[in-house]
């Protein structure tokens, strides 16, 4: 099917979207990740289990409670950056062939762009830098 002038418009302005590079680029993200969960204790590994001793050690990193510390995600960091722009961005270094099935993607895995670690993080998850007053719309 032919793509209308509207389709190769938007097409053309999503490639020439400047995304930061770890969103384009496995390695780089995993890299940056790495140091992360290394500097900052980025985690837990599946925020599905109960991670108590995890948490156990958020709370006792923010002389709080581990229900307190549960709250502390980087869903709710005001580094994780989660504005369009950049969505568009984490959609295309995932699976620019298929952005529907990209964008399922990000939606599952609540995914932004940590600014402090340059990495695309998981919204359930967080780390010892962790920022009140997000996310970054
Ligand atoms: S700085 Fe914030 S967004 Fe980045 S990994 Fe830590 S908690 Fe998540």
């Amino acid at each position: 099917m032919k793509k209308s002038r509207a389709d190769e418009i938007l097409e053309n302005v999503q490639k020439n979207i400047e995304c930061p590079p770890a969103t384009q680029d496995i390695s780089l993200n995993l890299q940056n990740r790495k140091i992360c969960v290394e500097k900052a204790n980025y985690g837990p590994a599946n925020p599905e289990l109960d991670n108590d001793v995890f948490w156990q050690q958020k709370a006792d990193l923010f002389k709080t409670t581990t229900d307190q510390a549960k709250t502390m995600r980087c869903k709710n960091c005001s580094a994780f950056v989660i504005k369009d722009k950049m969505r568009r961005c984490i959609e295309k270094g995932i699976c620019e062939e298929d952005m529907n099935e990209a964008a399922k993607i990000v939606d599952l895995a609540n995914l932004g762009y940590c600014e402090l670690f340059d990495f695309k993080c998981a919204g359930d998850r967080t780390c010892d830098a962790w920022i009140t007053g997000g996310p970054l719309k």
